[in-house]
């Protein structure tokens, strides 16, 4: 019997493991500290899913009822909770905020469970975050929640209101500029030449942030004009930043040396070691808006 037994298991074909395979349309969370930081570093990739029919949600893991120099609270939160609901529609992707203080975030388990709920109930193939390695503790932090939640996410017994993922979705970070212990690197870079106008207009949403808030902390709040089309042309100025040479070799390996030469803007990310590690060509389907391959 035994046997028996090992010879209908060696007959048995190899089984790959539980590797997510894309779903159509593809289901993207991006999860930032504030309601703004999936804008910055995604709103270019996001707004080309959307295009493409694809099914994409911002997650803010504070409230950001921190982020002002005369405003705070309750108030500022609803406003911020508005202006991001309004990024969100201009581009055609969802925004949720959870309601933890900004500029207090800390890896609980609490906040754990709130993320592994959220990468749950979207069902993600795909879950961008920051790396934990920022300088702002709430980014930091939310870079250690979501790698804390990057494998509890398919393990039943935990938050067990929600029920666990069968499949452990493909884990990327946003790109940064920290160089301890080890600079951002490129894996994948997309042009969002194309897109910039929308992103622009998607930041341009966050008033209490690009126009109040930001400049005042940068020292420039008298150089933001007051009326709405100056100060969206401003925001495009301020916002234009060239991609690093790490970012451009990223973007000359995906487009091509011609085309990847020209890009002006883009938006990169890194394979995070946690979650479902994507092939070549798991990415391709991840990323629909890459060019082909040669
Ligand atoms: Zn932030």
């Amino acid at each position: 019997m035994r046997a028996l037994v090992i010879v209908l298991l060696t007959l048995i074909p190899f089984v790959a493991p539980p590797v997510a395979d894309a779903q159509t349309p593809l289901r993207i969370m991006a999860i930032g500290a504030h309601p703004d930081d999936c804008d910055i570093r995604a709103a270019g990739v996001a707004a080309k899913w959307a295009a493409l029919g694809h099914k994409v949600r911002f997650v803010a893991v504070t409230n950001g009822d921190a982020g002002h120099q005369t405003e705070g609270g309750g108030a500022l939160a609803a406003r911020r909770r508005a202006e991001a609901q309004e990024a969100a529609r201009r581009i055609g992707v969802e925004y949720v905020v959870l309601d933890n203080h900004d500029g207090e975030l800390l890896p609980t388990v609490d906040v754990r469970m709130q993320i592994i709920r959220q990468i749950r109930q979207w069902n993600a193939d795909l879950v961008l975050a920051p790396r934990p390695n920022d300088y702002h503790p709430d980014h930091r932090y939310t870079g250690v929640l979501v790698q804390d939640a990057a494998y509890m996410v398919v393990v039943p017994n935990v938050a067990t209101d929600t029920p666990a993922l069968r499949k452990n979705p493909v884990f990327m970070y946003f790109q940064d500029g920290f160089q301890r212990p080890n600079p951002f690197t490129p894996d994948v870079a997309v042009s969002i030449d194309d897109v910039i106008d929308k992103k622009i207009d998607m930041l341009d949403a966050h008033v209490s942030q690009f126009y109040e808030w930001l400049p005042w902390v940068a020292g420039n709040l008298d150089t933001v004009p007051k009326g709405a089309a100056e100060r969206k042309q401003w925001l495009r100025k301020e916002r234009a930043t060239e991609p690093t040479p790490a970012v451009r070799a990223a973007l000359v390996k995906w487009y091509g040396p011609a085309k990847g030469k020209d890009i002006r803007n883009a938006e990169a990310f890194e394979i995070c070691e946690y979650g479902t590690r994507p092939d070549e060509a798991m990415l391709r389907k991840l990323f629909p808006f890459l060019p082909k391959a040669e």
